[in-house]
């Protein structure tokens, strides 16, 4: 068992002697808790912790101010309930084997066979998908309310005998449904409109059901819209599983269904909770003070009447953050293992003796900063070590990661080996190779474009060149990664924009060569939850500090009717001799937006600003093309380069001091604050200028004043994570994030920390995962990550 399980999961296979090394823990130490400075995790209202950059404003706490934040915050809990609500979340961890892998049908038949095929229907066939599908929300029903206690404003739950029920008139000629259920102490309406004939029989007259809601009050009384019922019928049996206590409440069935599935987690949780082994060694579990597995599946059930419903309904109990943890820990220990996999692998020693290493920093035309010059000395060791180097250097846009890049590439081409520099576009390739030369060309060494355009022939001159080596450090996109490529002695491997290539993509080219050292650079900087996620087998170095004499970009947001404002600003930044890029969402005109595309916006400019030469730039233009514009605008033919999304990471034309964003509502936080950054790379002082509708909705106003107020890359990406979740936040699919049931990435940023320092320190002491403690965890390893951890390990 624990043979195959490792075999599935990337154990070392080579080197005997690296076996026994402990993995490092650089990343860990510094993403770890208790590493002092560390930022606070977000808090559980969703809200970042750290707030470094964005102004808060003077701190006074006005009555008014303390109202409207209270107010937000409640509006903030409420999103995030409804968020955690809205979908049905099974736990894809239910064992393979043992009594909870029996179906479900051996319950008996109490089962009902038409109960059976609706849970068959929804893929719930086993005991264990019972247990693990978990609740969506809670029913306070420890105390009912009388209907005269019900407070309009609040949810309530009631219990009350159906009076009248029929479908009346609504407004505007609507059919609404109208009924009225009432106890001693009085009466209460419960309406819906639209509402289909089956309504009616579930308001039987004079039955007695079970009324949740928001209250309000109305011209004829108190009611309820839209209430969620049930029958009543066990109201006054003791140990009621819908009474008297906290009632859960599941995802994806109708409010009839919701009594017999309730009946049946409750017996599975009797009968089978406690056949659950708890995959977590204990003395991990002590530490962490984290509940038992079978107890944390119990609470989420059929949660104590001393539980806290509101941290029950945001799914932040103690027993969903022990589930939490779980998922994230298995997830890290999946990509610890990957990760010390590599690190068994040989590579090659580079020589980063101090000679080499300062004509290294000599070719490059300036000083490194201060975060530079810490994360090249982070990648020497790592390529002085005979171990592949394996390392992501996040950096905010502007911050001079291609600098790092060389000293590194020069690293490795002053030994005698070839470099791999792949970005995401073919303008920042070109950009690269350009920079790359003017810095390498006078050592000696030759630089190549690997395009995908251009005429076969020079493109198989420049492939065949690569494959004998007469060129040392090829630069391209992803035709970089193609069949056909191959290197002489490909040495390190350096990838831009990193989150722009799927997962696939870097080990594809990692695997050119005998193992390489991959260094990857990504601009968009990523939530640290996220980067830990995604990059969990990487080491992690940072820049956090810009090239010396920038200031700070100057950002505003103007309604669309406001655009002479921002074209005033234009004429004076040309005027003293700047360039601006105004940016479209859209290459051609669209009938169903309304939004005027780059086309027509070159029109426009050239209008506005006769005597400034205006230039096009798209992603359907021929690379040739492309290279030429982005070439007359670096070197001052143009003035005004309207253009779509293409400039948005990496181009680099320090002149340029106005970036305008029209339809700035249509792009994300993180996309503007990239957009943003293609300005203030020069000692002028920039401006970013947000275009957006007037009638754009109250949200994006909110979010795009995030820009207004802050220019901290990191800050913009958590909001954005939080706004879009992680899906969107990535484009995901591609990148190979797992769905997490219980485990918000926005949110428990703190349990991700402590899951993979438990990760690594787990495979630290115990590389091989042979100790009987750790049998349940490569158990479960192999279980969970069937399958999943396969596309995290493609390498
Ligand atoms: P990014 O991290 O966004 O890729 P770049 O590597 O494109 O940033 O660098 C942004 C700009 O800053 C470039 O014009 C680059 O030449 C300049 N730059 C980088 N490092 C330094 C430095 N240490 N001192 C001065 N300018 C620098
Ligand atoms: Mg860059």
């Amino acid at each position: 068992m624990p043979t195959s399980a490792r075999a599935k999961t990337a154990a070392p296979r080579t080197g005997g002697a690296e076996l026994g090394n402990a993995p490092r823990a650089s990343y860990g130490a510094q993403a770890g808790l208790a590493r002092p400075g560390t930022p606070p995790a977000p808090r559980a209202d969703g809200r970042p912790g750290r707030q470094t950059s964005i102004d808060t404003g003077p701190a006074s706490t006005s009555p008014a101010k303390a109202r409207k934040e209270k107010e937000q915050r409640k509006k903030k809990r409420a999103v995030a309930a409804e968020a955690s609500r809205s979908e049905a979340k099974l736990l894809s961890i239910a064992p393979r084997s043992g009594p909870l892998s029996s179906p479900l049908k051996t319950l008996g038949k109490r089962l009902g066979p038409r109960l059976i095929s609706a849970l068959d229907k929804k893929g719930l066939r086993r005991m264990g998908d019972i247990l693990f599908l978990l609740p969506r929300c809670y029913e306070d029903r420890r105390r009912l309310l009388t209907i005269a206690e019900l407070e309009p404003g609040a949810r309530g739950v009631t219990v009350g005998i159906v009076k009248v029920a029929d479908f009346v008139p609504g407004k505007q000629g609507r059919r609404m449904f109208r009924a009225v259920v009432g106890d001693r102490s009085g009466s209460i309406a419960a309406t819906y409109f639209n509402a289909g004939p089956w309504l009616k029989s579930r308001f039987t007259v004079g039955k007695r059901i079970v009324l949740s809601g928001e209250v309000r009050a109305t011209m004829s009384g108190r009611e309820m819209a839209h209430p969620e019922i049930e029958p009543a019928e066990d109201l006054d049996s003791a140990g009621s599983v819908h009474f008297n206590r906290i009632v859960p409440v599941y995802p994806g069935f109708e409010r009839g269904e919701q009594r017999s599935f309730r009946e049946l987690a409750s017996r599975v949780g009797e009968q089978y909770a406690h056949e659950l082994e708890d995959p977590l060694p204990p003395e991990l579990r002590r530490r962490l003070e984290l509940m038992p597995l079978p107890e944390a599946l119990r609470f989420i059930h059929f949660p104590p009447d001393s539980a806290d419903l509101e941290a029950l309904d945001v799914h932040q109990s103690p027993a969903h953050r022990r589930l939490a943890f779980d998922e994230l820990f298995f997830l890290q220990l999946g990509m610890a293992l990957k990760r010390q996999g590599v690190k068994a692998e040989l590579g090659i020693a580079f020589d980063v003796s101090p000679t080499r290493m300062d004509k290294a920093r000599a070719a490059l035309p300036f000083q490194l900063t201060g975060a530079q010059a810490r994360v090249v000395e982070e990648l020497a060791r790592d390529m002085a070590r005979e171990e592949p180097m394996n390392r992501l250097v996040q950096g905010d846009v502007g911050s001079g990661k291609t600098a790092v890049a060389m000293v590194a590439a020069m690293v490795a081409l002053q030994a005698g080996y070839q470099v791999a520099v792949m970005a995401p576009t073919e303008i920042l390739a070109e950009q690269h190779e350009r920079n790359f030369r003017k810095v390498l060309g006078p050592l000696g060494f030759q630089v190549g474009l690997v395009s995908a355009s251009g005429t076969a022939k020079a493109k198989r001159q420049v492939r065949d060149a690569v494959a004998r080596g007469d060129i040392h450090l090829a630069v391209g996109t992803h035709a970089l990664i193609q069949q056909d490529m191959s290197f002489d002695k490909l040495g390190l491997v350096v990838i831009d924009e990193q989150h722009r290539f799927g997962v696939l993509q870097r080990h594809s080219l990692m695997s050119k060569g005998p193992k390489p050292d991959v260094l990857v650079m990504t601009a968009t900087p990523i939530p640290r939850t996220l980067a830990m996620t995604l990059y969990g087998d990487l080491d992690l170095s940072i820049i956090d500090q810009l090239p010396p004499g920038r200031t700070p970009i100057n950002t505003r947001v103007f309604n669309d009717k406001q655009r002479a404002r921002v074209y005033e600003s234009i004429a004076s930044e040309l005027a003293k001799g700047h360039q601006a890029y105004v940016v479209y969402p859209l290459v051609e005109e669209s009938e169903k937006l309304d939004l005027e595309d780059a086309t027509r916006g070159v029109e426009k400019l050239r209008v506005a600003f006769p005597q400034a030469k205006v230039g096009l730039l798209h992603g359907r233009m021929k690379a040739e093309e492309k290279d030429a514009v982005m070439e007359d605008f670096r070197e001052k033919r143009l003035d005004v380069l309207v253009c779509t999304t293409v400039v948005e990471v990496g181009v680099d034309v320090p002149n340029a001091s106005v970036m305008v964003v029209e339809a700035a509502e249509r792009f994300g936080l993180s996309q503007l604050h990239q957009l943003r950054g293609r300005v203030g790379r020069g000692a002028a002082a920039s401006y970013c200028y947000l275009v957006a509708s007037s009638a754009r909705s109250w949200e994006s106003t909110e979010r795009l004043s995030v820009m207004e107020a802050s220019s901290d890359g990191f800050v913009i990406a958590e909001k954005d994570l939080e706004i879009r979740g992680p899906g969107e936040f990535l484009g995901t699919r591609q990148s190979g994030l797992p769905e997490l049931a219980v485990a918000n990435l926005a949110r428990d940023g703190d349990l991700l920390s402590m899951a993979q320092a438990e990760a690594r320190r787990i495979l630290a002491r115990d590389p091989d995962m042979k100790s009987p403690e750790h049998q349940g965890l490569v158990k479960a390893l192999e279980e969970r990550w069937e399958g999943r951890l396969a596309l995290a390990r493609v390498g």
